[in-house]
C-alpha cells in the first residue's frame, strides 16, 4: 500500500513562507507533495520567450533547491490540469489537494473541473484566501451590494482592517520535515515545454522605508523610477501582501497602502463583476462607435504616434515589460479618445507585454481609461498627452531616455491632431452615451 499523501498545488503564490494555504498542507494529516502545473491552456497563448514563464520557472527552480535542503522538492507538471491530476492518482496514494483561491474566470473555471474529478475518487479539495487582506464579498455596503466606487470601498476596508488579525504571518519553516521525503520529484526545463529563456528580467521590487515615504511625492514622475515594482512580484506571489501591508503602514504611509487597496478593489469588482473582462462595466459604452483603424493601432504598439510621451511609455513596455504608471494612463487614454480604438484591443496588448500583467488591474485601469468602468473618468475628460509632458517630465528626461531620435528629424509625425481628434472622441462619446 502506498504511502498517503496530501497536494499543496502552487499557483500564483510562489513562495514558501507566509503561504497560507501551503501553512495550512503543512498542518494536515498527511506529508505533502508540493506540486507545480504549468498548464498548456495558459502557455499556448505566449510567445516563446515569455518573460514570465521564464521568471516562473526560475523561481521554481529556487523553491526546489530550497525544498532539496528539506529532503523534498516540488514536482513540476506540464498539461492540462485534470489531466496531470488523472496522472497523479494513478502514482500516488492522494488523499487532499490544497491550494489557495485564484479569482480568475478561468481559474474558477479550471478548479471546479478539477474538484469534480477530485471528488468521484473522494480526494478532498480545500482552499484557502491567500492574494489579498479581503476578498469576493468580504466588504460590502450595509445592503449587502458590492461597491462599484473605491473611496468608500476603501474606507470600509480600512474601517474592517485590524493589523493584528488580518496581517498574522503564517511562518512555514520549522514545518518543511512535513513534505514528502523524496527529492527527485519530476522537473521540467524550459525547452521542454518548447520555451526559450527570455532576456527581459522581473526587477526586484523596492519596498524601503525611503522609498515609502517619498512614494506619494515622486510617484507620478515617471523620470524618477520611483515606484515600487511590486506589481510582478504580487502577481506571482513571489512577496506576501501582508508582509508588503505591514511594510506600508510601519511606515504610516497611507497613499502607499491605498495602492494596495486599488489592487483588492478591482479583483473584488473581477469577482462580482466577471462580465466585465469584456464588457463594457456601463454597458451604453458598449455603444460607442470604435474606428478601430489598424494601421493607427501598429503606431500606438511601435510608440510611432508622434505624441512623445505616448511614444516613449510604448517603447518602455515593449523593451522592459513595464510602464510607469502615470504613462499607462496616458497611453490609454489616447487609444480610446485620441484614436477611438477598441478599450479592448489596448487591454490585450498589454496582456501580451506587462510583467505585471494581472486582468482584475488590466482590465478595472483599462476601463476606467475608456469611461465605462467603474469609478471611471468621465469620458468627456481628456488627457492632453503634450500638457502631461509639461506637468510630470518637464526636462524631457524620460521621454530621452526611450525615444533616441527624440527632437531630430528621424521622429515621425503626429498620427492625429489633438484638437481635431478630441472633439471627434467628444462628439462618438456623446453620440454613444446619451
Ligand atoms: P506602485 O506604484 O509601487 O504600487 C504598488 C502596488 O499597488 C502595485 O504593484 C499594484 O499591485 C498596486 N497598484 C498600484 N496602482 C494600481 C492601480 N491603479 N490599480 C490596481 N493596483 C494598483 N497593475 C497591475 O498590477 N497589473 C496590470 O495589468 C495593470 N494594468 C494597468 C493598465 C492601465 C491602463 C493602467 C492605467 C494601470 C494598470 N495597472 C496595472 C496599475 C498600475 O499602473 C501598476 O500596478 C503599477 O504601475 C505597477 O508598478 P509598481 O509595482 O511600481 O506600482
Amino acid at each position: 500500500m502506498k504511502k498517503a499523501v496530501n497536494i499543496f498545488w502552487f499557483r500564483r503564490d510562489l513562495r514558501l513562507d507566509d503561504n497560507i494555504g501551503f501553512y495550512k498542507a503543512l498542518h494536515g494529516k498527511h506529508p505533502v507533495l508540493p506540486i507545480f502545473i504549468f498548464d498548456t491552456e495558459i502557455l499556448n497563448e505566449l510567445p516563446q520567450d515569455d518573460a514570465r514563464v521564464t521568471f516562473i520557472h526560475e523561481t521554481l527552480q529556487k523553491m526546489r533547491d530550497k525544498l532539496q535542503e528539506h529532503g523534498s522538492s516540488i514536482a513540476l507538471y506540464h498539461g492540462k490540469p485534470k489531466a496531470v491530476f488523472k496522472e497523479i492518482v494513478s502514482k500516488f496514494n492522494l488523499q487532499n489537494v490544497i491550494t489557495n483561491h485564484d479569482y480568475e474566470p478561468y481559474a474558477k473555471k479550471r478548479d471546479a473541473e478539477v474538484k469534480e474529478f477530485l471528488s468521484e475518487k473522494d480526494i478532498g479539495f480545500y482552499t484557502f484566501k491567500d492574494q489579498v487582506v479581503f476578498e469576493k464579498d468580504e466588504i460590502v455596503k450595509n445592503d449587502g451590494d458590492p461597491y462599484v466606487v473605491y473611496t468608500p470601498y476603501m474606507n470600509k476596508w480600512k474601517e474592517q482592517f485590524n493589523a493584528d488579525e488580518h496581517l498574522k504571518i503564517h511562518y512555514t519553516n520549522e514545518h518543511l520535515k512535513n513534505l514528502v521525503q523524496h527529492s527527485r520529484l519530476p522537473n521540467l526545463k524550459l525547452s521542454d515545454m518548447g520555451f526559450e529563456k527570455s532576456s527581459i528580467k522581473i526587477p526586484e521590487y523596492d519596498v524601503t522605508p525611503t522609498t515609502i515615504q517619498e512614494y506619494e511625492k515622486k510617484r507620478n514622475f515617471p523620470a524618477e523610477n520611483a515606484t515600487s515594482h511590486l506589481g510582478p512580484h504580487l502577481r506571482f506571489g513571489t512577496v506576501s501582501v501582508r508582509k508588503m501591508m505591514k511594510k506600508a503602514i510601519a511606515q504610516k504611509n497611507e497613499t502607499f497602502w491605498e495602492e494596495l487597496i486599488w489592487r483588492e478593489f478591482f479583483m473584488q469588482i473581477l469577482w462580482h463583476f466577471p462580465e466585465t473582462v469584456d464588457t463594457a462595466f456601463r454597458k451604453k459604452y458598449d455603444r460607442v462607435e470604435w474606428r478601430n483603424n489598424k494601421k493607427e493601432f501598429e503606431c500606438w504598439k511601435q510608440g510611432k504616434t508622434g505624441y512623445p510621451m505616448v511614444d516613449a511609455g510604448m517603447r518602455q513596455l515593449n523593451k522592459t515589460g513595464y510602464m510607469h504608471n502615470r504613462v499607462r494612463m496616458v497611453v490609454a487614454s489616447f487609444l480610446c479618445k485620441h484614436l477611438l480604438i477598441d478599450w479592448r484591443w489596448g487591454e490585450a496588448y498589454f496582456a501580451e507585454k506587462l510583467l505585471d500583467y494581472e486582468l482584475s488591474s488590466n482590465v478595472g485601469n483599462w476601463q476606467w481609461a475608456a469611461g465605462s468602468g467603474v469609478d471611471a473618468a468621465p469620458y468627456f475628460r481628456i488627457f492632453n498627452p503634450t500638457t502631461q509632458i509639461e506637468k510630470f517630465d518637464k526636462d524631457r528626461q524620460y521621454i530621452k531616455n526611450w525615444i533616441e531620435e527624440f527632437e531630430t528629424d528621424q521622429y515621425p509625425e503626429k498620427i492625429v491632431d489633438h484638437k481635431e481628434a478630441r472633439e471627434r472622441a467628444l462628439s462618438t462619446y456623446k453620440k454613444a452615451v446619451s
